[in-house]
């Protein structure tokens, strides 16, 4: 085996590793759950667990996803994050070699994996990891660029953070509540302080274009259930615009057209929000990082 692929199976089974370690990780962020599996003992049945039964997603895999004594459910997240874990340390290697740009790469994707995943889990996001990025973002601008690369990572994190949050707080104007969470600024001057000034706009672009995918659907769905026709129409003509604007005519009309269409919309979805009994943030992070994750990898700006 050369060194190349010896190094890749290590990283493979590194990355496991480090996911089983993020689980954890997870689970302590979210304190208000209960349930703590795989640890040294079965939640349920307080039995105590063979050393097979911690292996990374192998173990989930034998035990066909239950408990060995008695047979309660294990979740399918544990094999997921160790998986995903995996295979950022495996595509980034693949993608940026011996280098310290992997390294770094490998801790932002990281910090990413467990902020998506409490996000979307309860909507909690522990902003130290943002703020952990963020750091390591200038540190990573300066060793490639030097002096100006701290000074683009700086303005580049003031950008994000001052962007999401004039966003968050347009939120006051049509809902009477914050459009999103605050970490959600964190994270956005993290990515800042990650690609510095010159590339703050694309990566949010990107994450605005993840977030629909994700987001629109389920929200769709929501307001069809509560008869908002408006809304349904204009979501449809919006993403419908989009497309036309991505693959056929990329000019100033359409995208006149596709911010008018997306201001319009935004109007009509707070003025839901607004009327709607049980208000919540959307969880944007996981929009957010799969922006960072297209533009690592790939951007030829990165
Ligand atoms: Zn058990």
């Amino acid at each position: 085996m050369d060194l190349f692929h010896y190094i890749l199976l290590w990283l493979c089974i590194i990355g496991l590793c480090f996911g089983s370690f993020f689980n954890v990780v997870i689970l302590r962020s979210l304190s208000n759950e209960s349930i703590i599996f795989p640890a040294s003992k079965c939640p349920k049945c307080q039995h105590k667990l063979f050393w097979w039964h911690n292996i990374p997603v192998f173990s989930y895999i034998i035990l066909r996803g239950r408990c060995y004594f008695c047979k309660e459910k294990i979740s399918i997240q544990y094999p997921i994050i160790e998986l995903i874990t995996m295979l950022s340390f495996a595509l980034t290697f693949i993608k940026f070699g011996i280098s310290y740009k992997t390294l770094f790469v490998i801790l932002w994707l990281s910090g990413f994996i467990i902020m998506t995943t409490t996000d979307l889990k309860a909507k909690l996001v522990d902003c130290n990891i943002a703020i952990l990025i963020g750091i390591s973002g200038l540190l990573y601008n300066f060793i490639q660029t030097g002096l100006d690369g701290i000074i683009s990572s700086v303005l580049g994190l003031a950008a994000g953070a001052v962007i999401l949050e004039v966003i968050a707080r347009l939120g006051y104007v049509f809902a009477g509540t914050r459009a999103m969470g605050e970490a959600d600024t964190y994270v956005a001057g993290a990515i800042g302080a990650m690609f510095g000034i010159q590339n703050i706009l694309p990566v949010l672009l990107y994450g605005l274009i993840a977030s629909m995918i994700f987001i629109v659907p389920m929200f769709l769905y929501n307001q069809y259930k509560n008869g908002n026709k408006l809304t349904c129409i204009l979501s449809i003509l919006f993403i419908l615009t989009g497309l036309v604007y991505c693959k056929l005519w990329m000019n100033y009309w359409m995208m006149g057209v596709l911010i008018l269409l997306g201001v319009w919309l935004s109007i009509s979805i707070l003025k839901n929000i607004k009327q709607e009994e049980n208000r919540n943030y959307l969880p944007y992070v996981p929009a957010l990082a799969l922006g960072a994750l297209y533009f690592i990898f790939f951007s030829v700006n990165f």
